[in-house]
């Protein structure tokens, strides 16, 4: 048997530093096994899925060096490999299992699904639906298909109480309780696929034999057992990752930690040495050591060796093994490429010589009026703020605001920037001059700069938001219930 694994990432939003860790472990796993590893992307949720996002993840994991011997850029011979393109075949699975009585049209309304649930709260029952709850008189059924309502299409699964085992190549055999499995949505009413058909169906298709994910996957794995049952399909193993935490031990969120892979970049982070630092996350060489390339990891690596407890994600920890990659693996020519490649190149100062050009008299002015495009988190101080009009309650709330409203930006240029924040100051019914001054602070450092906009732009995002957020922490932060507070004003300025 040839060894296959896969990551299967949803392109919404950044490329998240957990998704290459999951990367990191399939690829070892299957070269470690002479085998192969693909990329697959879960692009169902058409609302949320976008194409600058499934790019950026494309970018950032070839940036760490990752490879994939098949994937929606190099093609391969199961594509394709975007599940956007591959929906006829979802359907033809999904009335496959309805011919043969396994899964089941379900003509039921919001309104209904509420009722029921709250019928089985009432009666002490888990609130997973079943499909005895869900069935309908077969009048009834006749009558909603006549006038053409809309359906979906569900799994059947028991109705009786009672354990699920699955086999789990870390945790042995792991015990589910069928009376908290409901009958799960396959095939949603506009004919898209739910996450559980797609993948059974995709891994099988694409002769997947292992599949290494995270935790948060296990509870699943009951409604994929079953899948691969109906479908009378050998299933693959599965081995769920423990999750990326936080240092407080919380899972790692980018409220308490920036994940964007596209954040470490921009803070001048080696590819070299994040990847040998998720290599750390809950594995570890034979001898122990801390430092090793990608090729080093896949010649040792045994996936036993992974511990369960919840690696901690520290920024501190990976700084320090980065300053150790970069001492003992770069000579000054090989760091003076980098740093080139990283960003001292011509096309940065083409960026910004537009902006920093009228404020210059010597050369040397460039550097104090541009250094902040290339450095990382700022020193910024409570004094930083002094120049800004408002007390620090009222500096918060404009930070604050400013950045959910960047948070929620896809599509970063400056102009679409500058609608964002005039819209924000308008609503705010301040003037935005006063909007941009504390920006100014958080994003540049100083106010002798140039348009805060520009500077934002070319920061990008990542380095942006995460400024902004430092800026916040600076001024003492936002507590819980300011949160809510905040966020409570912010929702009724409406659709900004
Ligand atoms: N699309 C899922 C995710 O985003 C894949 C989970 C799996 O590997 O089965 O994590």
């Amino acid at each position: 048997m040839t060894v296959r694994t896969r990551v299967a990432p949803s392109p919404t939003g950044d490329p998240h530093v957990g998704t290459a860790y999951i990367a990191l472990f399939n690829l070892c796993f299957a070269r470690a096994h002479g085998g192969q590893f693909l990329l697959r992307i879960e692009d169902t949720d058409q609302t949320r899925s976008t194409p600058e996002s499934e790019q950026a993840i494309l970018d950032s994991l070839r940036w760490l060096g990752l490879t994939w011997d098949e994937g929606p850029d190099i093609g391969g011979d199961n594509g394709p490999y975007r599940q956007s393109e591959r929906m006829d075949l979802y359907r033809e699975h999904a009335d496959q299992l309805v011919a043969a009585g396994n899964a089941f049209r379900c003509y039921r309304t919001a309104a209904e699904l509420d009722a029921l649930r709250e019928a089985r709260r009432a009666g002490g029952h888990s609130t997973a639906l079943k499909p005895s709850d869900l069935r309908l008189a077969d009048e009834e059924v006749a009558a909603r298909e006549d006038r053409g309502d809309p359906y979906v299409i569900r799994l059947l699964v028991p109705e009786e109480e009672g354990v699920c085992v699955v086999r789990d190549m870390l945790r042995g055999d792991i015990e589910l309780d069928w009376g908290m499995i409901d009958a799960q949505i396959l095939l949603k009413s506009d004919g898209m696929p739910t996450y559980h058909l797609a993948n059974v169906v995709d891994d099988h298709l694409m002769g997947i034999t292992h599949v290494l994910r995270g935790e948060e996957w296990i509870n699943s794995a009951p409604k994929h057992k079953l899948l691969y049952e109906y479908f009378k399909w050998d299933m693959p193993q599965l081995c769920h990752l423990p999750l990326l935490r936080n240092p407080d031990k919380s899972k790692l969120s980018k409220r308490k930690n920036p994940t964007s892979i596209l954040y470490y970049e921009r803070m001048g982070f080696l590819p070299e040495a994040l990847i040998n630092y998720l290599g750390r996350m809950g594995w570890s060489m034979p001898d122990e050591r801390e430092k090793f390339t990608l090729s080093e990891m896949i010649d040792d690596f045994d996936i036993q060796r992974v511990s369960l407890g919840g690696p901690i994600f520290d920024r501190e920890k990976l700084s320090w093994l980065n300053g150790m990659w970069l001492r003992e693996d770069f000579d000054d020519e090989a760091l003076a490429d980098r740093l080139v490649d990283w960003a001292f190149n011509r096309d940065n100062l083409m960026r910004v010589l537009p902006h920093a050009r009228q404020r210059m008299e010597t050369l040397s002015d460039l550097a104090p009026l541009a250094g902040f495009l290339v450095s990382g988190i700022l020193p910024l101080s409570e004094a930083s703020f002094d120049s800004v009009k408002g007390d620090r309650e009222a500096i918060i709330k404009v930070l604050q605001f400013a950045l959910w409203r960047l948070e929620a930006r896809r599509e970063w240029t400056r102009d679409l920037i500058w609608d964002d924040m005039k819209g924000l100051a308008d609503a705010l019914d301040i003037k935005i001059k006063d909007l941009l001054a504390p920006l100014f602070i958080a994003i540049a450092g100083s106010s002798a700069s140039f348009s805060v906009v520009d500077s934002m732009a070319m920061l990008g995002p990542d380095m942006s938001r995460a400024r902004i957020r430092h800026a916040v922490e600076v001024l003492g932060g936002v507590s819980k219930k300011a949160a809510k507070r905040l966020d409570k004003e912010y929702m009724a300025l409406g659709a900004l």
